[in-house]
Formats: C-alpha cells, sequence, structure tokens
C-alpha cells in the first residue's frame, strides 16, 4: 500500500480578482475612497478644523494616493491608508495637529464596494481544501489595514476560511517583495518549499512567489489580460476550482 506524504501544506491567495470578482464594480479607482473620505471629512469639519472646500480635499487624497503608490512601487515599499490620510491633511494645511488615527480609520468606515462579488467557487474550494488539511493564507497588496478588508471577507462569508492575512499596508511591503511572503509563511509556521500562491497579477503575485519560493498559480479571470513579460508560473488556471486536481498531484506518492 502506497503512502502519500503531503509536500504542500498550505496555500495562499491574493484578494482582488483572485477570491472576488472585481468585473462589476460600480465604483472605480480614487472615488472608491473618496465616498468614505467624505466622511472623514464631515468629522472633522464637526470638530472645528478649518478644512479646503470638500471637492478639494477628495482631489488631494486622490493625488496623494496615487503619489505615494507610484513612489511605493519603485522599491515595493507598502502604502498604509494612514500614511495617505495623513499626508492628505498635512497638504490641506492641518499637518501642525495631532489626530487619532485609529479613530479617523474607523470613521472612514470601509465597506464592501458594491457590484464586487466572490468567485462563485471561491467558498466551495475553500471549504474543500480545509476539509482536506490545508492551512489557507490571503497575502494583499492593500493600503487598508487588514481589519478594514475583514469586513468585506466577513460579508463574503470568506473571513472563516483564511488562517493567516496580511495587507501591504500593514507590512509595510507589498508583493513582488519577498518580506511579505515571509511574513504569512511565518504566521502559517511553514517553509516557501510548503505553499502554493494563487494570484492573478504575473508581476506582482507570480513574480514574487517564484522569487520567495512558493509554488505559483497563476489564474487568469475572463475580464483581465495581463502580460506576462516573461514571468513563468508553474501552473495556470481560469477558476480556483481547478486548484484541486493540482494539489493533489503535488502529492508526493512514497512508500
Ligand atoms: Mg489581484
Amino acid at each position: 500500500m502506497y503512502q502519500f506524504e503531503r509536500r504542500i501544506t498550505a496555500v495562499i491567495f491574493d484578494l482582488d480578482d483572485t477570491l472576488i470578482d472585481w468585473s462589476g464594480q460600480e465604483i472605480h479607482g480614487a472615488a472608491i475612497g473618496q465616498r468614505h473620505l467624505r466622511q472623514v471629512y464631515t468629522y472633522l469639519t464637526a470638530q472645528g478644523h478649518a478644512l479646503p472646500d470638500e471637492e478639494d480635499f477628495l482631489d488631494c487624497f486622490g493625488e496623494v494616493l496615487v503619489r505615494l503608490w507610484q513612489q511605493a512601487k519603485l522599491t515595493w515599499a507598502g502604502v498604509s491608508l494612514a500614511q495617505v490620510i495623513a499626508q492628505t491633511l498635512q497638504e490641506s494645511g492641518l499637518g501642525a495637529h495631532q489626530f487619532d488615527m485609529d479613530e479617523l480609520l474607523r470613521v472612514y468606515n470601509w465597506q464592501p464596494v458594491p457590484g464586487v462579488r466572490p468567485y462563485p467557487d471561491a467558498i466551495p474550494t475553500l471549504q474543500t481544501l480545509r476539509q482536506q488539511g490545508y492551512k489557507l493564507g490571503l497575502i494583499t497588496n492593500a493600503m487598508q489595514p487588514m481589519w478594514m478588508r475583514d469586513v468585506e471577507l466577513e460579508t463574503y462569508g470568506l473571513l472563516p476560511y483564511l488562517d493567516a492575512r496580511v495587507t501591504s499596508g500593514d507590512t509595510g511591503y507589498m508583493k513582488p517583495h519577498p518580506a511579505i511572503y515571509e511574513r504569512v509563511l511565518n504566521m502559517l509556521a511553514i517553509q516557501p518549499a510548503q505553499a502554493v500562491f494563487v494570484g492573478d497579477r504575473p508581476e506582482n503575485d507570480i513574480a514574487g512567489a517564484n522569487t520567495a519560493g512558493l509554488t505559483s498559480v497563476l489564474i487568469s479571470p475572463p475580464h483581465l489580460n495581463y502580460e506576462l513579460n516573461g514571468i513563468k508560473p508553474d501552473y495556470a488556471i481560469e477558476r480556483l476550482s481547478e486548484l484541486l486536481p493540482i494539489l493533489a498531484g503535488l502529492e508526493v506518492r512514497s512508500g
């Protein structure tokens, strides 16, 4: 009788356009954050702070957001929402004030983006992987703290399946920087060779997983078409359920 020794013990996912489908998003770009920043604006003006006109304040936020992400991508540093808000306040003339950033982040009141949904096979696939004994993780290049994105995961019913989760905003590094993969590998108490990483962006998800020593799986949802630019995923799939036979094939037969 053969025994199967499992080499892969964890599956780590990207979030956006991997577990959740942005093809139907009803709000785009900086407008996603601006609708939440309005609540911060209202809160600060109610406290008596002199702010620019609301639309100028929102425009400033949009500009700061783009600028800080562009700078961060030069070194794959992680931008945090707290940094973006602090810089926006500074450039709006409120730099000398001390703000309770945790409070401002609560007032920001992050919510799921209208029109975004989990892929239909996301929960069934996570359920099966969990039943098969895999540890599950998540790494997202997002400026929000993880607790904010957990609000979405909870709404979509994904939260209970994901044991270890990080955002680039919390970590200070974004994919493909190896440090963000190492963070989750440490949380899961595993080595890189024990993990599969699944994501949709070759230059972030796949290049990073390859460098960090994980087995990489590129998922290509129908509404996206990224160039590989020479980056080679170990596997390529079109839907999450295709992971199951790949993982079965990675089990090592011994004995
Ligand atoms: Mg993605």
